[in-house]
């Protein structure tokens, strides 16, 4: 047990980072962070692999050239950090056959055209229905069987649905995406951000205000304190917490809470999907894929959807360094975090034999995230439905008394994405600010009285 805190922040992800930045230059410099893991960062994680850093979690500053500026961007700009544009626009050309050969771009035009306009369809009814009206009938139902149509409608939905329904980040900041391509990692930014109001000695931050490998098990409200209890049985105190946890976590039950979350609160947490994303990154001896202009990114056709779809090589980000990423999705991430690197490799192996022959080398390497069973985690980033009631998100942000909410997925416009959980971290310190404010007021008021 030590001296109660104004505020306790739970989790040093960006959002947790943004929001203690934010009470700390507001002059709130008694607050606490504590951490489950040995470092800050969260979802935004870089590992050295074959020769150069990987982004395990967040890879891109996605929104980038239109009429606003994403802070995230400006942030990367600030600090130097080396990113490289991803261009998807050829992607659709680069569908691959499991004979290994490329489609022709009719072929491909004309089965992209068909998902993109039945994938339009599906959302002008959803629309219909969410607006009160009966929808007709399911007109055009398409459903994608072929493998060229799996892959297609795989990458449409699975990836990016700009091309058929508006998405904040795209509209409001443009459509341009940049990968970061830095040693320092996007963690950079983090770093950067919380060595602006901790004490730091030689790039590691020494504030004892920032606690690492501290698991909240604990949140117990009373009427003007919160105590938060970690699994290495230490007690903290405070006025109040914000827990910037991902929305897996507080659907595990890791933390447990007294009194319990209303109902409103734990029924909104359960409305909202978790996606799982793995990059799973290859090293190879030497390249074997094209590298020309338009190839970066490439896709793989098979009878089964999202098996091993969806591919990048790394010659942009970094030239020579032999990588290939191919990244999976929700049931085939949750398979192959269950199975051996071993078995993934294999498989990932034939795949690349199907495109580009027998004789290719095998990979000297294989690295597979597994965010799904992360217990930290669980999951990648919260989806939520295009037609979704905003009553949900505004339910999962709500504060419980003086316990606050934040991380990406209380982000109205731009849940799932780095800016988002960074503005939602803003977002939320500011709300508590105000409530500290109301609060002090409230007790002045009442002081002569007592
Ligand atoms: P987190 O980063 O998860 O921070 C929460 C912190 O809480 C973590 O550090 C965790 O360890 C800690 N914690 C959990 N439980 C406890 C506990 N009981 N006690 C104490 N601490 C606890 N976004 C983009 O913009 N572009 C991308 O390209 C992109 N790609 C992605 C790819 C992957 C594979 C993943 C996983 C995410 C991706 N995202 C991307 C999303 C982005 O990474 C997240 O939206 C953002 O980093 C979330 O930040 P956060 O602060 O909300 O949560």
């Amino acid at each position: 047990s030590s001296s109660p805190s104004s505020v306790i922040i739970i989790g040093a992800g960006i959002s947790g980072i943004s929001a203690a930045k934010v009470l700390a230059e507001n002059g709130v410099e008694d607050l606490l962070i504590l951490e489950a893991t040995d470092r800050i960062g969260g979802r935004i994680r870089k590992e050295d692999f074959g020769g150069v850093s990987v982004e395990l979690g967040a890879g891109w500053i996605a929104g980038v050239g239109g009429k606003e500026t994403n802070p995230i961007w400006e942030l990367a700009h600030n600090a130097n950090l080396h990113t490289c544009f991803s261009d998807y626009s050829n992607v659709r050309y680069n569908i691959y056959d499991q004979g290994g050969k490329i489609f022709p771009s009719g072929v491909a035009a004309h089965s992209y055209k068909k998902a993109v306009d039945a994938a339009i369809e599906i959302l002008r009814e959803q629309e219909a229905t969410s607006c009160g009206t009966q929808s007709q009938k399911n007109s055009t139902t398409f459903l994608p069987k072929t493998p060229i149509e799996l892959a297609i409608d795989f990458i449409l939905h699975d990836f990016e649905m700009a091309e058929v329904e508006p998405i904040s980040t795209y509209v409001e900041y443009g459509e341009r995406e940049y990968l970061v391509a830095d040693g320092r990692g996007y963690e950079y930014l983090l770093y950067k951000m919380a060595e602006s109001f901790l004490i730091s000695d030689d790039g590691k931050i020494v504030d004892n205000r920032l606690k690492l490998n501290k698991v909240v098990r604990e949140i117990q409200q009373s009427k003007d304190s919160v105590m938060v209890k970690t699994e290495d049985g230490c007690v903290y105190k405070a006025n109040y917490v914000i827990i910037s946890v991902s929305i897996g976590v507080l659907l595990s039950n890791l933390i447990s809470f007294t009194p319990a979350l209303p109902k409103w609160k734990t029924e909104a947490i359960e409305k909202c999907d978790i996606v799982v994303y793995t990059k799973i990154f290859l090293k190879f001896p030497f390249k074997f894929w094209p590298c020309e202009q338009g190839k970066e990114f490439f896709i793989y056709a098979h009878e089964r959807r999202g098996y091993y779809t969806f591919w990048q090589h790394m010659e942009n980000a970094y030239p020579g360094s032999n990588i290939l990423v191919v990244t999976l999705t929700n049931e085939e991430s949750k398979r192959v975090e269950s199975q051996p690197d071993e078995e993934t490799l294999n498989e990932a192996m034939g795949v690349l034999r199907n495109m580009f022959g027998p004789n290719i080398p095998n990979a000297a390497s294989i690295l597979v995230p597994r965010w799904w069973n992360n217990k930290f985690q669980r999951g990648c980033y919260s989806n939520y439905p295009f037609f979704n009631n905003n009553q949900v998100i505004q339910d999962i942000k709500a504060s419980v008394g003086h316990i606050f909410f934040t991380g990406e997925h209380t982000s109205e416009r731009f849940s799932g994405y780095v800016h988002g959980a960074y503005l939602a971290g803003i977002d939320t310190a500011k709300t508590l600010l105000e409530e500290m404010k109301d609060d002090e007021e409230a007790n002045l008021l009442l002081e002569p009285l007592l």
